[in-house]
Formats: structure tokens, sequence, C-alpha cells
């Protein structure tokens, strides 16, 4: 079972791997910088190199790594869009030193321009970005599943759909779907009820080949709120028994688990502990 939690950057990527390993996971999410803000600390090339050969050594990966929140790339402001296009650029460029990582972001959000120009600014974007790094990255690129908040690009999986026949139609390199459980929940997804079904539906709609990584959360909120409101696992609305249903489908359980829920390390670790012991 590929498992872990988002961790804090601040120590480089060597800390993160040895707090990963202290918890009993096998696989880590961070961001990329501030994600309220959007300077990024220098890249630390020895730190990447010896994370590279110890995760190799320890079988860790695929680390997540995840675009600030700041980063909208649906909105039709030129300086949102010049800063999601410069930090989107540079955070491809600096996971060339830890390659095979998987980069989720926020589609973006409209903010009233409609889903149809949203979702145009963000395959325009998408575009430059993959231009901008000289083709395909050894980085695979995640839209994640969004709950609908306000004005949330990827709130359905067409949405989602929509978004990659348009930037793959252009000649990009593939784009994967990071799948937050809390996001589809609160976006209306039975994903408690009927498991089968919503995964039938995301295959028959974006396919499950582009399914790479899975956040696992509980939600505080009922089905369909579209309030994005993460709680700790078997405590919300989504319950336990789903959690054991999610972690062992056949058409997830191969996947790397990230859990994003309101915990501390010790939290996680238990966390971690309780999804392991839910694995058949
Ligand atoms: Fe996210
Ligand atoms: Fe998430
Ligand atoms: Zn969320």
């Amino acid at each position: 079972m590929k498992i872990g939690c988002h961790l804090s950057s601040s120590g480089g990527y060597v800390a993160m791997a040895q707090t990963a390993l202290s918890i009993g996971a096998n696989v880590f999410q961070f961001f990329t910088r501030n994600p309220r803000g959007g300077a990024a600390k220098p890249l630390d090339k020895a730190d990447a190199a010896a994370f590279r050969d110890f995760a190799a050594k320890e079988g860790i990966g695929p680390i997540l790594a995840h675009a600030p929140y700041t980063l909208n790339a649906a909105s039709g402001d030129a300086r949102i869009r010049d800063f999601a296009e410069s930090v989107f650029t540079d955070d491809l460029t600096r996971l060339e030193a830890t390659p095979g990582a998987l980069y989720n972001f926020h589609p973006g959000s409209h903010v009233g321009l409609g889903a149809e120009q949203g979702i145009a600014n963000i395959c325009d974007l998408l575009l430059k970005v993959f231009a901008n790094v000289g083709g395909a990255p050894s980085t695979t690129v995640l839209l994640e599943t969004m709950s609908g908040k306000g004005s949330e690009i990827g709130r359905n999986f067409e949405e989602i759909r929509a978004i990659i026949d348009r930037v793959e139609g252009a000649g990009a390199p593939p784009l994967g779907v990071c799948l937050d459980t809390c996001h589809v929940w609160d976006g209306g997804y039975d994903i408690v009820g009927d498991l089968d079904g919503v995964l039938a539906e995301f295959d028959r709609v974006v396919g499950l080949k582009r399914l790479k990584a899975i956040h696992l959360n509980d939600s505080m909120n009922v089905r369909a709120a579209h309030k994005d409101r993460h709680e700790k696992i078997g405590k919300g609305r989504i319950g336990l028994a789903a959690f054991r249903r999610i972690v062992n489908h056949p058409a997830l359980r191969a996947l790397p688990f990230y859990l994003e829920t309101p915990c501390d390390l010790q939290g996680y670790k238990e966390e971690i502990a309780l999804l392991k012991g839910l694995a058949e």
C-alpha cells in the first residue's frame, strides 16, 4: 500500500522523507512554496540528489508536489495569469531535480467569467507552461477534482475531461487526475453509497487510466454541500466503512494515497496505521 500525508517542506526533501518513514508513510505530499504566497526557497540541489538516493533505497514515492492555492489558471486577470504561468513553469522546472514526481493543482476559479471561459483560460495557460518547459517534463501534471465551492472549475468529471481534451488536442503531454474524496463527496458524488457507480462514471467520462493519485480526506459536510471542509478519517460524513472500500477497491488500491486531514504528525501516524489496518 502506498500511503502518506501532507508534510511541511521547510526542512527539504531528505527531511520530509525521514519524517515520512517515521510515521509509517512511503509517499508524501508537500507545497512547492508558501500556499498563500508565491516565493519559493532556492532549490537545494544537494538535498534533492541525496533524496533521490534515499527514496530509491527506502522505496519512497511517488512524491506529490502541490501548487499554491494562489495559482488561479482560470482567471481572466492578466497579472494573476502571469503569476500562475511563472509559478507553474518554475515548479515544473524545479521538479526535474526529482524525476517522476506528480504535480497537482486546483484547476482554478472563473470568478464570474463562466465555466466555459474559465476552462479556456486554464487550457491556454497549460499550453504556455508546457511550451516554457520545452515539451514533456518528467513530472506528471494532475488536475484535482474540486468540491465546487464558489466558482471552482473541476466540480464534476465533465469539466476535468473538457480540460484534458483541449490541452492534449493541442499536442500537450498527457494529463492525470488526483481524486480528492472530500471534494468529490462535497461535489455530489456518492462514494459512500455507490463507490462502484462513481468510479464507473469516472471511467466513462475521464478514464481510470488518468487517475494517478488519491487525496484521502473525510468531510465535515453532507454530500453535495460544495463546502470543502476536510475531517479526520472516520470522523466525518464519509465514514470508516467507506474508506475501507476505497483503499481496497481494485481500481484504487494500487494508487498512492495522500492524507490531507486536520492532523498533526502523531495524528497522521495513527491514521496511516488505521488505513493500513483496513487494507485486505
Ligand atoms: Fe488540493
Ligand atoms: Fe485535496
Ligand atoms: Zn480540500
